[in-house]
């Protein structure tokens, strides 16, 4: 059987190649059970080339070419992107059992952040700084940090990926990138996509891997400048040590437990359409899921039965069906792992208004479950799910809203609904969280900051200071007299 699987190498130095141990491992579709790719299994050996290549490309061609030079062939990228989304979008279905509606969506729209990172690349500028002490001029100017290793999760790999890749292409930045284990493929043909389009050999290099010592190898890499990782917080630590230790620097995006605020003058229809987006789309395998519902006692009731029966409604089954809504998790330990937190639950007490537990059609799929009759302290509350379970509970007044609300270590992402302008503003200022929705929830765009308060991460994606995370501030001063001065004294 295992003949008509699509084969993926690693991608070095603008080639496609095998591990340097000859190993493969498999990708699983997780709606169909079984595997639909063999991918290169990259060793730390393979690690090092493909550092060695994106090096050599920093210090090359990539390297010399000035901020205009860079934009047309980011915006050549956008373009290949754009021309193969529909691929891409399926090698992402298959390897990670996301909708197709929902792949297609990213793939069209991820174009966009090559085109806005494009337009930023000959934009990259210092500044003239008044001078203190007159002899001196000063200025500044913004230098690529160099060799980026990024590391990506299993839940969007190419959109994940892009966060990290266009600011660093229009810095001026190479790439080696370890996708997923659980999601290798579709990296691998972005890449040869990029190359093709004209992104220069070594640029951007893919190594995948089915061990965790691959991932372990690119962080602790003392070849690399910098870091880029999105994953869980657990190893978002992990990966910060490994920088660490290199003095290396590191954005992380991490996990969340976002709240939705409802207040009764909110728009209830709007609201439950809002929480069904926030936590049942993708599955619920979103770091901005929002995953509290902390709503107003006098709607509780109401709210919560509008969202159950949408909930109960939702269409599960094949992920390339348009009429399809949800499919399944992304991969067994994920499973298992959401339906631990829904036995949690019960054991804790906690009621289900709708859902609770795996669907009947098996396979990886767990019914969309909204719990009430939970507490702040109860463990689906304070812990990341990862998955389509919401959890509901009251407040009586606005402050009671927000000390619920910022009662986490997470603080990636927050939403309030109600009608009241004054209200909706303060509330938004009140959340510790570093994407806030008012009366709106998932939404993102190239040119608005991501990233998160707390354990959610460090740094921010997207938007103009993107650039700032992949570049380097260097001070230069010039002497104006062609002088002497006491060579004892600061200058
Ligand atoms: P994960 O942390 O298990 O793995 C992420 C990546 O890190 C994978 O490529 C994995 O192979 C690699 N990895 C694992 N251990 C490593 C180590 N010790 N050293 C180096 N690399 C290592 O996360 P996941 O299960 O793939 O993804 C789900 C998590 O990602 C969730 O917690 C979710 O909230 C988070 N997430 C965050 C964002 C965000 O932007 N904040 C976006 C998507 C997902």
């Amino acid at each position: 059987m295992t003949t008509s699987l699509e084969e993926f190498g690693l991608f070095i130095n603008g080639k496609s190649v095998a591990a340097g141990a000859g190993g493969t491992f498999e990708s699983e579709n997780p709606y169909s059970g079984t595997p639909w790719a063999r991918l290169a299994d990259g060793r730390p050996e393979d690690v090092d080339e493909a550092v060695a290549a994106a090096r050599t490309a920093f210090e090359g061609e990539w390297g010399r070419m000035t901020g205009f030079q860079r934009s047309a062939v980011i915006r050549r990228c956008g373009d290949a992107i754009a021309a193969n989304a529909e691929r891409l979008a399926r090698l992402e279905v298959n390897d990670s059992g996301k909708l197709l509606r929902e792949m297609r969506g990213q793939l069209t729209s991820l174009p966009q952040w090559y085109y806005y990172f494009a337009g930023l690349a000959d934009k990259v500028e210092g500044r003239t700084v008044p001078p203190v002490n007159p002899n001196y001029f000063g200025y500044t100017q913004r230098e690529p940090v160099g060799v980026v290793g990024a590391i990506t999760p299993w839940n969007s790999p190419l959109l994940l990926l892009t966060f990290k890749l266009a600011p660093a292409l229009a810095a001026g930045c190479t790439m080696v990138v370890k996708p997923s284990e659980h999601s290798p493929a579709s990296t691998v043909a972005f890449a040869e996509i990029l190359h093709e389009a004209g992104l220069p050999a070594g640029v951007l290099n893919v190594v995948t891997g089915w061990d965790r010592a691959t991932g372990e190898a690119l962080a602790a890499h003392p070849g690399l400048d910098k870091i880029a990782f999105t994953g869980s917080t657990a190893t978002g630590a992990k990966i910060a040590q490994a920088a660490g230790a290199n003095i290396n620097r590191v954005t992380l995006e991490l996990g969340g437990k976002s709240p939705q605020i409802v207040f009764p003058d909110a728009d209830l229809d709007a609201a439950a359409n809002g929480l069904v987006a926030g936590v049942f789309a993708a599955t619920g395998q979103t770091c901005m899921a929002g995953s509290r519902l902390i709503v107003h006692a006098d709607v509780h009731d109401a709210l919560v039965e509008k969202v159950a029966a949408r909930a109960e409604a939702i269409v599960l089954g094949d992920p390339t069906e348009t009429a399809t809504e949800m499919g399944p998790v992304a991969n067994r330990p994920q499973y298992e792992k959401v339906l631990g937190y829904l036995r949690g639950a019960a054991d804790e007490g906690a009621t289900f208004a709708s859902g609770g537990g795996p669907d009947e059609r098996g396979g990886l799929f767990v019914r969309p479950t909204v719990i009430t009759g939970v507490t702040p302290e109860n463990t689906v509350v304070r812990e990341e799910v990862f998955g389509p379970v919401l959890a509901a509970y009251t407040f009586t007044d606005e402050d009671e809203a927000l000390k619920l609300a910022n009662d986490t270590p997470y603080g990636l992402a927050g939403a309030v609904w109600t009608k009241d302008v004054h209200r909706a503003h303060r509330v938004a200022a009140g959340l510790r969280a570093g994407t806030v929705w008012i009366n709106a929830y998932r939404v993102i765009a190239p040119n608005m900051p991501f990233g998160g308060f707390g354990s959610s991460g460090i740094g921010r994606e997207n938007g103009v200071d993107a650039i700032n995370e992949y570049t380097e501030n260097k001070s230069v001063f010039v002497e104006l007299t062609g002088g002497t001065r006491d060579p004892f004294q600061l200058g």
